[in-house]
Parts: structure tokens; sequence; C-alpha cells
């Protein structure tokens, strides 16, 4: 009998290192690699443009890759639940491989497809590649529970095996007699669809800042090794007036989509570090990036209330204000602080911002400016970030927000002095708020405190072209860490937080 394949791409938008994709096509006498797209979902759901161009590119690059091996990419239109009954018929299907995917929600998802497909007498393969670890294994370790704090985590992971090595990349070799039927109207059928299909209007859309796709990230992991003297020195993010803008070896949504494998990653980092440290050992810290990445996903994989804090046990329960007003200024950019509405700006027109941009951002929304709950903040990364992801957006809103994994209220960013450290001339607000351009340096960061005149001759009055700026910072940040002073007494009189609740020991300096 014949042995056909689906493999199920969701994340691991990739055909290097990706070992479920390899068993699809082990031994088999076709496979048919298929996504689903609900075009209902995409109309309605509040992703913004860049992300579904992102992920349409992402799939583009898939399907042309496909098509060097005789293959092609299958969109699906609906939903897997639905559907995959059909397929497993209509194919003959005896076999579906997916990744695994550690999220909670996916996790519920896979288990009902996988009865499915029981039911349907197909065999099912799921293989870890998402992640470095088996992040099962790590809570395993750890009696049960996700480690809470990262040094907890790195003395987990260091009693581990070290990842597993990266698998082949996908090839004709590999794929010998396995073949994809596809029918002449293959593009009809099951083609990428446009962003005008998905119902998105493009007119005046400029060109993607970062394109997706697997070639594109495969490109850049070369071009971000090349910096050796990052990679040498192992600098955590560092930030100037040029960090600040989009960078042609960022990596971070090419990571969210499974572009790049995180293990290529990895061992291309450990490659290099031999290479520049001859031959010794490397450090885990070299991996320090992508560790964090791991924390998070292991904190958050047997957590379903993760990126919420009503029911989320790691979560500290914090009065925040309701204030739609105040939220949609912040969102929109019209805080009236230069610095946070360029960063916000950037965010909306391109898809990615500095770390620590998402610090001054975060900050702002939630315990230093706004006292707005940071699951708000976080739903508004979620759209319009590309790298947005479950797990590192939830846990990096809570850290910000002190919420969880970090505590140091007293440590807030000042929307002025903070921008003003990194980029003095202000360049980067000149270019996302070309309105305030023509204010001098002096100014730039606090027009409201330019005299009259200097409005005049920037062609910007306060208040009129731009807005004032919403809050007191000195006021509003004072008055929200004295909340927060009360918040943690109150939790360290009922739980002893200092056993409980001393995360990170990393400490940011303090800015402004
Ligand atoms: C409020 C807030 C929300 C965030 N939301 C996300 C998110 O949804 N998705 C996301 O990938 N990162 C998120 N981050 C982490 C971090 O800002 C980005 O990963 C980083 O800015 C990506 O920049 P890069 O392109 O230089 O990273 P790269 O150098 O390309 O980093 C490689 C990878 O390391 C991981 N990484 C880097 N920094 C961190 C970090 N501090 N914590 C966890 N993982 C990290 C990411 O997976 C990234 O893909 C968030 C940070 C904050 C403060």
């Amino acid at each position: 009998m014949a042995t056909n394949s689906i493999h199920w791409f969701r994340k691991g938008l990739r055909l290097h290192d990706n070992p479920a994709l390899q068993e699809a096509v082990c031994g088999a006498d076709t496979v048919r690699c298929v996504y689903f797209l609900d075009p209902w979902f995409s109309g309605s759901s509040n992703l913004g443009v860049n992300r579904w161009r992102f992920l349409l590119q992402c799939l583009d690059d898939l399907d042309s890759n496909l098509r060097k091996l005789n293959s092609r990419l299958f969109v699906i239109r609906g939903q897997p639940a639905n559907v995959f009954p059909r397929l497993f018929k209509e194919w003959e299907i005896s076999r579906l491989t997916f990744e695994y995917d550690s999220e909670p929600f996916g996790k519920e998802r896979d288990a009902a497809i996988k009865k499915l497909a029981m039911e349907a007498g197909v065999e099912v393969v799921v293989k870890i590649s998402h992640t470095l670890y088996n992040l099962d294994r790590i809570i395993e370790l750890n009696g049960g529970q996700p480690p809470l704090t990262y040094k907890r985590f790195q003395t987990l992971i260091s009693r581990m095996d070290p990842p597993e090595m990266p698998v082949e990349t996908l090839s004709n070799t590999i794929m010998g007699c396995c073949v994809t039927p596809v029918s002449e109207d293959h593009g009809d059928k099951y083609g990428v669809p446009s962003l005008e299909e998905l119902g998105f209007d493009i007119e005046g859309l400029p060109s993607a800042v970062w394109p997706g796709g697997e070639t594109e990230a495969l490109t850049r992991i070369e071009r971000h090794l090349e910096r050796k003297a990052w990679v040498a020195n192992f600098e955590r993010p560092r930030m100037n007036a040029n960090s600040l803008l989009a960078s042609p070896t960022g990596l971070s949504p090419y990571l969210r989509f499974g572009c790049l494998s995180c293990r290529l990653f990895y061992f291309k980092l450990t490659d290099l570090y031999r290479k520049v440290k001859k031959n010794s050992t490397p450090p885990l810290s070299l991996y320090g990036q992508l560790l964090w990445r791991e924390f998070f996903y292991t904190a958050a994989t047997t957590n379903p209330r993760f990126d919420k804090m009503e029911g989320n046990p790691i979560c500290v329960r914090i009065p925040w204000d309701k204030n739609l007003e105040a939220l949609a200024k912040w969102a929109e950019a019209k805080t009236g602080f230069p610095w946070i509405d360029a960063i916000m700006t950037q965010l909306r027109q391109e898809g990615w911002i500095h770390h620590l941009a998402r610090h001054a951002v975060a900050c702002f929304l939630t315990r230093g400016d706004l006292w707005i709950s940071w699951e708000e903040g976080m739903k508004v990364f979620e759209a319009l970030l590309l790298d947005a992801d479950w797990s590192v957006n939830a846990g990096s809103w809570m850290w910000l927000s002190c919420s969880s994994f970090f505590q140091q209220f007293f440590h807030c960013y000042c929307p002025v002095g903070f921008g003003r450290c990194t980029d003095p001339n202000g360049d980067f607000i000149r270019r996302y708020l070309p309105i305030l351009r023509g204010f001098p340096a002096k100014y730039i960061y606090d027009p409201w405190n330019a005299p009259d005149s200097v409005q005049a001759a920037a062609k910007c009055i306060i208040g009129v072209h731009y807005p004032k700026p919403m809050v007191n910072h000195a006021e509003a940040s004072r008055l929200n860490i004295e909340r927060m002073k009360q918040i943690y007494q109150q939790l360290s009189r009922y739980r002893g937080l200092g056993k409980n609740f001393t995360y990170f020991g990393t400490r940011r300096a303090r800015v402004g």
C-alpha cells in the first residue's frame, strides 16, 4: 500500500532543519505540504497588515523553494479540524507530520487533530524544532513546575544534553522517489493569496521594511554572524541612534515564524565562537537572547492564562486603571511625548522596534505613566509586531510592568531623558514624526518647553499641530512608584515576598 503524507506547516516555515518535514518524506510515495488560512479570520482578526504581509511572503518563499523540488505548498482555506478529515480521505493519507507547538492552545488544537487522525487511521509524527530544548523535560527536572527565574532556568539546562543538531535541508536527494501530486488548477485552489484577497486595502502601503521568508532569513543569519565584534563581545542590546532603526541583520521575526531554525542559529554561534576563541567551550551566555526566548516558552507552556492577569498564578494582581482614551493615545502615537510617539509610529509603520524602545513604551503605558494594564499593551504589540510571540510577548509585558519575574518598580524610564541619552540630536524622532523636524535638538524631546518663537520657527505649535504631553511625567511616575510600593508591601506581608518574588538578578540601568 502506498504511503501518502501530509506535512502541516504552522510556524517552522522553512525547508532547513525541519525534522517533521523530513519524516513526512521518509519512505513516502507522496507528500503534500499544507498551510491553513482561514479567510474569515484574516478579515476579522486585529492583526495588522504588516504581519499578514510578512506571513504571505513566508508562504510565497516556501512555495517557491518547494517548486525547486518539484513540489508545491497547498494553502488550504478553512479550519484544520473541519478540513483534515476530508483531506485524509481524498488524498488517501496514511501519515501526518508537524512541528511540536508548545503554546497551551496549540497543544489543545494538536491533540484534537491527533484524535481525528487516529480515527481516520492516520499515523501522526510530531517533532520538536521550534525550541532548542524539550520544554517538558526542563519542567520535569524542576520538579514539575516551570522555573521562574532565569538563573534557575540556566542551572537546569546546564544539566541537560546540548540541543540536537539541525537536520539536513530538504533536497531532491532526501525527497528520493517521493513526489507531490500537483493539479493543473493548483494555483486557483491552493495558491498563496494576496493581501487584497484577504480583504486588505493596499493602496499607499509602503514596501516592506522586513521582507518575510526563509531565503531572507538565511541571508540575514550570515550577515548577523559576520558582525563578529558583536559575537565576540556578546553584548547585551545596547541602544544608539542607529540601532533604533530596522537592522538588515535582525532575526526576531524570522525566528518567530520559524523561517530560521533556532538550532541552526545556536550551532552557527557555537562554530563562530570556537573559531574566534580558539576551540574553547562556549559559555551559556553566548546564547543569551535565544535562551531568554526559551525561558519564556518554558514559563508559558503549562499556563493557559499566561497572557492574562486574572487567574494567572505567576502574575501579581495590580488594580490598573481603565482608560480607553489614554490607551488610544498611546497606541496611536498621540501622547505628546515625541520619544514615545516616534517609537509607536515606527511600530505601526514597520512592525519592529528595538528591545529598549519596547521597554520605554511598555513602562510608559503601565507602571511609568499611564497605569494601564500590561494586557492592553500586549494586545497592541500582538497586532503590530512582526515578531509578536504569545509566550515572549506576554512574559516581557509582565516583566516590564513588574507583574512577574521582575520587581524593581523604582526603576522607571523617563520618556524625555531616556531618548535624549540614546539619540541626543533626535534624528529618530525627526524620521518618524516629521511634524517635529524643525525643532532644535534642545527641545525635540520636550517641545512643549520651547518658547513660542521656537515653535513658530519650527512651524509646529504644540497643542495645535502636535499634542501637548498627556501627563506630567514627574508627578505620574512618582505616584505610580508609590502605588507599586504599596502593592509589593502588601504582597510581602501576605506571601513572604523575599522568598517567592526575588526574580531576576539583572538590573537595568536607571535612565532619566
Ligand atoms: C514589552 C516587550 C515585548 C516583547 N515582545 C516580544 C515578542 O513578542 N517576540 C519576540 O521575539 N521578542 C519580544 N520581545 C523581546 C525583544 O525585544 C525582541 O526579541 C528583540 O528586540 C528582537 O530584536 P532583534 O531583532 O535584535 O533580536 P535578535 O538579535 O534577532 O534576537 C534573536 C532572538 O532572540 C530572542 N530574544 C531577543 N531578546 C529577547 C528577550 N529580551 N526576551 C526573549 N527573547 C529574546 C528573540 O526570540 C529573537 O528572535 C519583547 C520585549 C519587550 C520589552
